[in-house]
C-alpha cells in the first residue's frame, strides 16, 4: 500500500521549458506588469476562447468582486447566497454593504429564484448569485425578478470558467461576472481573476477602477484600488490557455468513472450537471445521506485514513461564520437547503492526472463501508 496522499485537486502545470522562453522574453522588455504585452494578449485569447467580447483580468478574483460592486454603484443590500466560498460575502462587507441570504434550490445547489422577491427591501440595490460547481444559475428568472425591481445581477462565476448555457458563454448573463485563476480553479494563473463587463464602456471602468482610479497622468477620477495582474502571472495564464481543454477533457473522463462506478452506492446521491450547459469538471460534490453506513464526517476521516483528501466545501455555510451569524438572514430556520447540504456535501479528488487506480483506490474506500 503506497503512503501517497491523493489530493483532492492538484494543479495543471505544463512543462517548465514550455514557459521559460516567456519570462526570457519579460526580462528582454523589462515590462513587469501594468497592462503589458502579456496582459494584453491574455485578455484578448481570453474574450475568443471564453465567447465574450469584453473582459479585464486582475490579480484575483476577490478584489474583482469587490471591484465589480464598485464599479455599479451598489448600496445598501446585496442578496447572495450562504451556499459559497467565504469570498462572495466578504466582498459584499468589504463594500460596506450588507448581505441578504436566500436559501437554495437543493437539485442546483444555487440561490432559489422563488424566494429571491420576499428577502427584497427598499435598500436592496443587487443580487449576487454564484454559479456552484459550473452549474448555471436559473440566470433568466434571477434577470426577471432584477428587472423588475431594478437590481443590479453580479454573478460570482469563479467556478464557471469555460461554461457555455443554451449555446452561448454564460459569463454574458447580469451586469458583470467575475472569474476566479486561483491555482486551485480549472484554469489558474497562480493567482488570478476577472471581470466580463457587457460593454467597451463599463470595461473602461473596471480598468480604471483597478489601476488606483487613474484616468491619466495627471488625473485620479475615482477611489480605485491595486487589481492589476503581472506579466508572469499573464504569460503563464497563455501557456495554460493551451492545454486547458485537454485538462478538462481528462477531468471529464475522471467525472464519468466516478457517476459510473458510484451510480448504485446506497446512501450516496451524486449532483447532476445541468442538462442545457457543459459542464468544466472542476468539483466532484457527492452527498452522504442518512442511510449511507457512515455519516459525512465520518466517511472524511476514513478516506483521510486511507490517504484520500477530500473537502467538505461548502462547509461551513458563509451564514453560520460568527461574522455572518447575527444577520436576520443568517437564521438557520430561514436557510433549510443550504444547510442541509452543508452537513452532507463531500467533494471528492477531482483532477487532470488523477489516475484511473487511484480513484478506483477511492471509490472502493466509499463502496466498503
Ligand atoms: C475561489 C473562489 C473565489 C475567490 O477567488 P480568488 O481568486 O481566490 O480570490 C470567490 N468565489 C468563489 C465561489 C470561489 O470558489
Amino acid at each position: 500500500m503506497n503512503n501517497k496522499n491523493i489530493p483532492v485537486t492538484q494543479p495543471f502545470l505544463p512543462e517548465l521549458s514550455e514557459f521559460i522562453p516567456y519570462l526570457e522574453k519579460i526580462w528582454d522588455n523589462r515590462w513587469l506588469t501594468n497592462n503589458g504585452p502579456f496582459h494584453q494578449q491574455l485578455e484578448a485569447e481570453l474574450c475568443r476562447y471564453l465567447g465574450v467580447e469584453h473582459i479585464s483580468i486582475f490579480n484575483n478574483a476577490t478584489i474583482a468582486l469587490i471591484t465589480a460592486l464598485q464599479a455599479m454603484r451598489i448600496n445598501g443590500e446585496v442578496i447572495t447566497t450562504p451556499y459559497s466560498f467565504v469570498a462572495t460575502s466578504h466582498s459584499i462587507m468589504w463594500n460596506g454593504l450588507e448581505p441578504v441570504f436566500v436559501d437554495i434550490d437543493p437539485e442546483t445547489f444555487n440561490l432559489d429564484p422563488a424566494k429571491i422577491e420576499a428577502a427584497i427591501t427598499p435598500r436592496t440595490t443587487a443580487i449576487m448569485p454564484v454559479h456552484c460547481y459550473s452549474n448555471p444559475c436559473d440566470v433568466a428568472a434571477i434577470q426577471k425578478i432584477a428587472d423588475s425591481y431594478g437590481l443590479k445581477v453580479i454573478y460570482d462565476a469563479a467556478h464557471a470558467f469555460g461554461v457555455n448555457y443554451k449555446g452561448e458563454s454564460l459569463l454574458k448573463w447580469g451586469d458583470l461576472s467575475i472569474l476566479s485563476f486561483h491555482a486551485t480553479k480549472v484554469f489558474n494563473t497562480f493567482e488570478g481573476g476577472a471581470i466580463i463587463s457587457p460593454d467597451a464602456k463599463t470595461k473602461q471602468r473596471i480598468d480604471c477602477l483597478k489601476n488606483f482610479g487613474i484616468a491619466d497622468e495627471l488625473t485620479v477620477t475615482a477611489p480605485g484600488i491595486n487589481g492589476k495582474m503581472s506579466e508572469i502571472n499573464a504569460a503563464f495564464g497563455l501557456v495554460q490557455l493551451k492545454h486547458i481543454d485537454q485538462a478538462m477533457q481528462q477531468r471529464q473522463a475522471v467525472d464519468t468513472r466516478y457517476r459510473t462506478a458510484l451510480a448504485d452506492v446506497q446512501g450516496i446521491t451524486i449532483y447532476q450537471h445541468h442538462p442545457e450547459a457543459n459542464s468544466n469538471y472542476s468539483y466532484f460534490p457527492i452527498l452522504v445521506e442518512a442511510d449511507y453506513p457512515l455519516s459525512r464526517d465520518e466517511l472524511y476521516e476514513k478516506l483521510k485514513v486511507n490517504n484520500i483528501l477530500s473537502r467538505r466545501y461548502f462547509y461551513p455555510l458563509i451564514s453560520n461564520m460568527p461574522m455572518y451569524r447575527g444577520l436576520p438572514s443568517a437564521q438557520i430556520g430561514q436557510l433549510p437547503e443550504a444547510n442541509q447540504l452543508a452537513d452532507k456535501v463531500l467533494c471528492l479528488p477531482i483532477f487532470h492526472e488523477l489516475s484511473a487506480d487511484e480513484q478506483m483506490q477511492i471509490i472502493e474506500t466509499i463502496k466498503n463501508c
